[in-house]
């Protein structure tokens, strides 16, 4: 079968020849359907973050399970999945108590591929611009057949790692307000978190006028353009003087982390989903905090997979989550340099590719 495997620091990504293992004990094999390219697909190929090689790239995914091996009772031949990245044991203290994004004891990397006659690696326990992939069972997770194959594989990282962060992690109420710091695809999920949460100002800051035409069409109400004057200013101003109750980073920025903190109203809670470089400091000032400010992480939109993307699914099909709107373009799987530089020229909210059909 064909997958994109990563073989070489700074080389394009080559479609290529892979062979992919049975289903094991507990594992499910999927024949990917969509696809989507991610920031952090483009940080393992850049060297970003340290990856192992060869590796079949992807994680952002939705298929039909083809086969399952032994044990397996969740999903069977036929159900369509959505892959969800998370490596968790299932019954650690974090997993026993619904926290499995926290998991003490996530099993570590997976090799269910032969390229060259050689294991390849899975990235991030999906592997998704491939044919087929095999998977942990608590990976495929079960959505409803009436959503299309390239909106739920959205929901398994742009989707849950927005809207999460707000509904999850931040749990912003309704009447709370909000800026949200960089509005890409994880920001334009940010922003209609707040607006399923009943946020009353969302207010979208970005340096990209495209982008903050789009964070408009996700119901952001107020949109300020970063290159325009002070951005912090700003968002008093549209909060008559007092800031923000929460504040999110989505792109892992220090200066826009700075600002988040900074546009906060008294009792205001900063959440960074945004990914910095390792190592990479940011300054504030700590008697600001006195005001029971709060600044806090959230790691894939503190998901609970097996609960949450089913309720997106669900949401999307109710009309209530804009999932059609955030796919700028499709693509065959062959021209995934072609995405790449799409995506990093700010061309896309999210590109995916159609890999069957
Ligand atoms: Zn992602
Ligand atoms: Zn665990």
């Amino acid at each position: 079968m064909k997958a994109a495997v990563f073989h070489e620091k700074g080389a394009p990504i080559a479609v290529e020849e892979v062979e992919v293992a049975d289903p094991g004990e507990g594992e499910v094999r999927i024949a990917i359907q969509s696809a989507g390219l991610c920031h952090s697909d483009i940080s393992a190929i850049n060297g970003t973050y340290a990856m192992p090689m060869p590796m079949v790239i992807g994680h952002e995914g939705a298929g039909i399970v083809e086969s399952v091996g032994p044990g397996v009772r969740s999903v069977k031949e036929g159900d369509r999945v959505v892959l969800s990245t998370l490596a968790n044991c299932g019954h650690c203290p974090a997993c026993d108590t619904g926290h499995p994004t926290l998991c003490y004891e996530p099993p570590g990397p997976r090799k269910p591929f032969t390229f060259r006659g050689e294991p390849a690696f899975q990235f991030a326990n999906a592997s998704s611009f491939s044919e087929q992939t095999v998977v942990p069972e608590s990976s495929a997770i079960k959505v409803p057949k009436e959503i299309p194959m390239a909106q739920a594989a959205l929901i398994g990282c742009g989707i849950i790692t927005g809207v999460g962060a707000v509904l999850n992690r931040a749990k912003v109420d309704a009447g709370d307000t909000m800026a949200v710091f960089g509005a890409g695809g994880i920001g334009l999920n940010i922003i209609q978190g707040g607006v399923l949460a009943g946020a009353t100002k969302i207010i979208a800051v970005d340096l990209l006028p495209s982008t903050l035409e789009w964070a408009n069409e996700f119901g952001a109400t107020h949109i300020v353009d970063g290159r325009d004057g002070d951005a912090v200013e700003k968002v008093k101003e549209l909060t008559g003087g007092r800031g923000v109750t929460h504040a999110f980073e989505a792109v892992g920025h220090v200066k826009a982390i700075e600002q988040a903190l900074d546009s906060l109203a008294p009792g205001g809670t900063m959440t960074i989903v945004g990914v910095t470089g390792l190592g990479v400091k940011a300054e504030f000032v700590a008697n600001a905090l006195r005001l029971d400010k709060a600044i806090q992480g959230c790691r894939y939109g503190t998901a609970r997979p097996h609960s949450d993307f089913p309720m997106l699914a669900e949401l999307y099909l109710a009309g209530r989550l804009k999932i059609d709107e955030l796919i700028t373009r499709h693509y065959a799987l062959d021209d995934i340099n072609t995405a790449i530089e799409d995506l990093e020229n700010g061309e896309l909210a999210r590109g995916v590719f159609d890999i069957a059909s």
